[in-house]
């Protein structure tokens, strides 16, 4: 079951691009209800996490070159996945998980925005294991309800999108070791 998130960040950040910011009578046939048009609010909250979201991939990249100059970056905002991981192909190692970790937590993030936030369910617990995470919105964490897991206070113990995305990272990689 500790599957994780199955979609990958690129397919989700392509359909924030096409249906939650292209604007235009051709996206709305194609959604659901008229209900999930975006407003010009929310549109603005995703062109903005678009922006925010390829310029840490950029960071990412250029960081990760050890000095040397990075490729051009295709235009499509979907392949910047495929051109960092492309342009950091030589890491290993915890680097390679850093990586690997961003991009997870960037995927995670574009499934919250676009309110699948039981996209969180998917993972155990990094600090007990069981299956009781749940997405706070109100707080933007991520929250244990096993009551096992809360402190001496009884308050739930809480994660950010980063931690729950670098130990299932740090896990698959596990999981990878052990089958070969
Ligand atoms: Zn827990």
């Amino acid at each position: 079951m500790n599957s994780g998130d199955t979609t990958t960040p690129a397919e989700r950040l392509r359909l924030l691009h096409t249906e939650y910011l292209t604007p235009g009578p051709a996206r709305q046939a194609e959604r659901v209800t008229k209900s999930s048009e975006p407003s010009t609010p929310i549109r603005l909250g995703v062109y903005d996490h678009i922006k925010a979201t390829v310029d840490e991939l950029i960071s990412l990249a250029k960081d990760n070159r050890d000095g040397r100059p990075a490729g051009p970056r295709p235009p499509r905002v979907e392949d910047a996945y495929r051109w960092a991981v492309e342009e950091t192909a030589h890491l290993d190692g915890r680097r390679a998980r850093v990586r690997d970790a961003v991009i997870y937590r960037q995927g995670l993030e574009h499934a919250i925005l676009m309110g699948d936030s039981k996209v969180v369910r998917r993972h155990a617990c990094p600090g007990c294991d069981t299956w009781g995470l749940i997405w706070d919105r109100a707080q933007e964490t991520v929250v244990c309800l096993n009551r096992y897991c809360a402190d001496d206070d009884g308050q739930h113990r809480t994660w950010t999108l980063a931690e729950v995305a670098e130990v299932h990272i740090l896990r698959q990689a596990r999981v990878a070791s052990r089958a070969t």
